[in-house]
């Protein structure tokens, strides 16, 4: 979806590396996340002060091969020791339902001594846990809190802000938790680019997450930095200059939220009248807010549409959508009712037009 938005920006966020830079694994030996390269840093916190959705004072900034392997290091900065562990049981790691369908496949597929996946956080008894709080949530895209750590305050939770971005929900505060997980893949859409950073306030917490990135891959492509850093402040330009571009250049820059915002509310309005126009399809209820960014009241757009299909008959809606042509993620991987279907929104245009014209044809 956001291909489009990319091509018109042209070299504004274009990257050029001669054969002889970045060639070291080390980028700044005095940060505690030694292979970040300082100029992520500063777009990282540039465009979280942009948009006022996190906060960066006083956070460590970490980079990860996508969001991804930064869940992996925090599950691991957070659970208790080898040693602990050995005397006791694996910690918890515990999501409301629905939840994205990686975090149980991604916590269980070494089957790790130290975590392990233990369901839906709402059902959970006990106060040794992970708690993974995805906002707006993958799938469904329901603002979410953390629901046991008010109960506990044992303190041990995971905030996944992949969608927390003015092109899918209003900005309605900045956010400020212990850990705080972001990408470029949801934010600009370059998934392929595998960055994602975190935000952590406590150093110990930090330095065991960079522990774990080290081990693990010993760092993070400096290439995939550095585009995924010229891809950030291309999006930053767009809402505030630099002082030197103002007098040269006449163009104003593009922007990448106003693009993104209006393909989502064209999107969604269409996916509405399919669904409607079907007559066998429900959708989660429209919720809006104040946006602090935008200075306007705006409605959620989520990245992913949770689609229940209510005729009586169909108890797989993944498999009654696949015998006509429509690929979806069952509910049931995301600990939910196989009736419920998880469909993207981010495709590009002529699929999702085609899935559109497929869906309001359904009876
Ligand atoms: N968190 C959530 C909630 C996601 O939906 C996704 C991608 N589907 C990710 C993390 C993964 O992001 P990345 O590409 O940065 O690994």
């Amino acid at each position: 979806m956001f291909e489009e938005f990319w091509r018109e920006t042209g070299d504004a966020a274009e990257v050029v590396i001669p054969g002889w830079q970045t060639m070291s694994y080390f980028s700044d030996v005095t940060n505690v996340c030694w292979f970040l390269e300082p100029e992520l840093d500063r777009q990282v916190r540039r465009l979280h002060r942009v948009v006022g959705n996190a906060a960066v004072d006083g956070y460590h900034v970490l980079v990860g091969t996508g969001s991804t392997q930064l869940f992996m290091a925090a599950l691991y900065a957070l659970a208790p020791d080898a040693a602990a562990a050995a005397a006791g049981e694996p910690i918890s790691v515990v999501s409301t339902a629905p939840y994205y369908s990686s975090y149980p496949a991604v916590t269980d597929f070494l089957r790790s001594g130290l975590f392990r996946w233990a369901g839906d956080a709402d059902a959970f008894k006990g106060d040794s846990y992970i708690e993974l709080v995805c906002s707006p949530n993958n799938p469904d895209g329901a603002i979410r809190e953390a629901v046991l750590d008010p109960k506990t305050g044992n303190g041990r939770t995971v905030h996944d802000l992949a969608y927390y971005w003015p092109q899918y929900t209003p900005i309605t505060k900045r956010a400020s938790h212990d850990i705080m997980l972001f990408t470029v893949s949801k934010s600009t859409g370059h998934a392929g680019t595998r960055i994602g950073w975190a935000l952590v306030k406590d150093r110990a917490i930090a330095r065991k997450m960079t522990k774990f990135v080290e081990l693990n891959t010993i760092g993070v492509s400096k290439d995939s930095q550095m585009r995924a850093a010229k891809v950030l402040a291309a999006v930053s330009d767009g809402y505030e200059r630099r002082p030197e571009q103002t007098k040269e250049t006449t163009t104003t820059p593009l922007r990448l939220f106003d693009f993104g915002r209006r393909k989502m509310v064209e999107r969604w309005s269409m996916l509405r009248a399919a669904a409607a126009a079907s007559g066998i399809f429900s959708l989660p209820e429209e919720t809006s807010g104040f946006c602090n960014f935008t200075k306007e009241t705006a409605a959620t757009n989520p990245a992913f549409a949770w689609l229940r299909c209510d005729r009586e008959d169909v108890e797989d809606c993944a498999g009654f959508l696949r015998g006509h042509k429509i690929l979806t993620r069952s509910g049931a991987q995301f600990g939910a009712d196989a009736r419920y279907v998880r469909v993207s929104m981010l495709d590009r245009d002529d699929a999702f037009d085609i899935f559109i014209n497929r869906l309001s044809s359904l009876k």
